[in-house]
């Protein structure tokens, strides 16, 4: 019988995928019990709001009376649970998705602030962390972050001591993203929420909720916040949405960045669909499937590099709460084989070999494997790092985990062979 094992050098890790199983069934049977419920709420989102084929088909010019895209937004209020949606292939990103809540929800001389430190780097020039004339903070907006505490945990103290009468936002980053920060997980993510709101009622809070969705059986707004965003190329879109963004929260808030997208009195009412509805709705129905999928490639990708001997955060048996695997590997050579294995056994550019390279906006070299049939896309299996100490490498996405196991193995087996 043919086996994908054959093609596997080293006798060690050959060993190791063989009694992965038995270890990690545990957690496997976890991740299995969160996509079934996730797949419940989707599920009955779906049955609720009607869902009808004519929602698949899409609008042209203006998109006035669009049914397809105003069924996504009401789809998407159900699935998160609250008072609106908007769902739209015209926020280009995650980052443009994230800079038009802060721009439609602040006003000259509010006060915001970031409680899980620095937030992530595409958003230094939206704030104004890196001066920029068209900056939050160059419009008037003050701003300051605290930091995590050590330990992972929000500094209270900090928190407490900077809000003051003019904080109108309090904005969360669910995922450590790149670094080794902990992840906030729904469970922290209500503690805090109940101690802004008992310290100040009427503090907008805003989660950055980019590779968390489906990640847990709860979402940030499930617990108190008011607002969230996140990318369409990542968790929420299953691998099929070819581009977006999509906010969900209070409605007033949700009409406030609409407006900020499209034009003051136009808001959420107009914006073409074009022909794109239906990989909305069928990627968000896979969703909970292909990011429980993510989550089995990450943890098994964990336990395979625990048993080669390097350092992995989170670790395989840890809670999770989004979908990046960071793993340190202390040495600049097996980080690039292991970002190159990944690129050689992923379906699109499997023949192309990514080398380190300066990056806009990166102080250091940058690989990235991504051979992704949607560019950029990290729900599908992807590995980036920065060459520094201590070479860590972050791995997130997989479409299957069949695809991320065997991909992972290859790497792991590049690695091993070549260093
Ligand atoms: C991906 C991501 C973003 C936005 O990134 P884009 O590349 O602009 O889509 C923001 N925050 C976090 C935590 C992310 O993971």
């Amino acid at each position: 019988m043919y086996n994908w094992m054959d093609n596997i050098e080293s006798s060690r890790l050959k060993e190791l995928i063989l009694s992965s199983n038995e270890v990690l069934y545990q957690y496997f049977d976890n991740i299995d019990t969160i996509i079934e419920n996730n797949q419940y709420k989707v599920l009955k989102a779906f049955k609720e709001n009607n869902i009808t084929e004519g929602h698949l088909w899409g609008s042209t010019g203006y998109g006035y009376g669009d049914l397809g895209r105003d069924g996504l937004d009401r789809l998407y209020a159900s699935i998160f649970n609250t008072e609106a949606g908007l769902v739209r292939q015209q926020f280009v990103s995650g980052t443009h998705c994230l800079s038009s809540c802060l721009f439609g929800i602040l006003n000259p001389k509010d006060h915001f602030m970031y409680i899980t430190g620095k937030p992530y780097d595409t958003l230094e020039k939206t704030i104004g962390i890196v001066e920029h004339p068209k900056s939050l903070i160059s419009q008037g907006i003050e701003y300051n972050h605290v930091d995590l505490l050590p330990d992972g945990n929000f500094d209270i103290e900090s928190i407490k001591n900077s809000i003051k009468p003019s904080t109108k936002m309090i904005a969360i980053q669910r995922s450590k993203g790149y670094s080794l920060n902990r992840s906030i997980d729904i469970a922290k993510m209500k503690s805090i929420v109940d101690f802004i709101k008992n310290t100040k009622k009427d503090i907008v809070i805003f989660v950055d909720n980019c590779y968390g969705e489906f990640t847990e059986c709860l979402e940030p707004t499930d617990v108190g916040v008011d607002i969230m965003a996140g990318s369409l190329i990542k968790n929420p879109g299953g691998g099929l949405a070819l581009t977006g963004g999509y906010v969900v929260g209070r409605k007033d808030l949700v009409k406030k960045v609409a407006e900020q997208l499209t034009a003051p009195g136009l808001g959420n009412e107009v914006g073409a669909s074009l022909n794109n509805n239906l990989p909305f709705y069928q990627g968000i129905f896979l969703a909970p499937k292909v990011v429980g999928d993510s989550l089995k490639s990450s943890i098994y990708a964990a336990f395979i590099a625990k048993e080669l001997g390097f350092d992995t955060h989170p670790k395989h048996e840890d809670l999770r709460t989004d979908i990046v695997q960071g793993i340190i590997f202390n040495n600049e050579k097996s980080l690039i084989k292991f970002c190159q294995g990944i690129q050689h056994n992923s379906p699109i550019d499997s023949f192309a070999t990514p080398v380190p390279d300066q990056l806009p906006g990166y102080q250091v070299p940058v690989i990235m494997a991504a051979g992704t049939f949607i560019q950029g896309a990290s729900i599908e299996l992807s590995a980036d790092a920065p060459i520094k100490t201590p070479y860590i490498g972050y791995l997130q996405g997989s479409l299957t985990f069949q695809h991320g196991k065997i991909a992972i193995s290859m790497a792991f087996d590049k690695m091993l062979k070549d260093s």
